[in-house]
């Protein structure tokens, strides 16, 4: 219960296909409580099941950036079902590779279905941040990190850099 710790890269878990939830048990709603304290926490606006070595598909995310007011989302077995043909580019990091932001070029909005922590099914239409960031998180979910979608001398400067941090600390 409460704050998990964090993977960073390259811990491997972050590289693995997480897999559906079943059935939304109080274990299932508990991890989405507690990834949402812990992405709070961190700080930050988004986190993915694997980033706390739990391989299922859920993700936690609020873009609001204190805004309006805290707008949390909570998706189990989320699915991009549409995607924009037109393209955004805008920077991103992540909590699993801290201290390194890219310029990340992504399908302007997306149609997401997901399960919410009530069990109901539901759509939802992202745009802006919340685009790049659904479609950051579900890609944690298969696997995939930002520095995927960078051009590889950025992705090999970034991992370098992440070596050496690994070796120092
Ligand atoms: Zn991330």
């Amino acid at each position: 219960m409460g704050l998990k710790p964090i993977l960073f890269v390259p811990d491997p878990l972050l590289r693995k296909m997480a897999s559906p939830v079943e059935e939304i048990t109080n274990d299932i709603k508990q991890l989405l409580d507690d990834m949402a304290q812990t992405m709070y926490d961190a700080p930050g606006i988004g986190l993915a099941g694997p980033q706390i070595g739990e391989l299922k598909r859920v993700i936690v995310m609020d873009c609001s950036r204190d805004e309006d007011g805290d707008e949390l989302w909570q998706m189990i077995n989320p699915e991009i079902i549409q995607i924009a043909k037109e393209t955004t580019t805008l920077e991103e990091g992540c909590l699993s590779i801290p201290g390194h932001n890219a310029d990340v070029t992504r399908p302007a909005w997306v149609d997401v279905r997901f399960t919410d922590i009530n069990g109901t099914e539901q759509q939802m239409k992202a745009e802006g941040l919340l685009a790049a960031c659904v479609q950051h998180e579900i890609d944690h979910l298969n696997g995939v990190l930002f520095i995927d979608h960078i051009s590889k001398l950025k992705k090999n400067m970034i991992w370098r850099k992440v070596l050496k941090e690994v070796r120092h600390s």
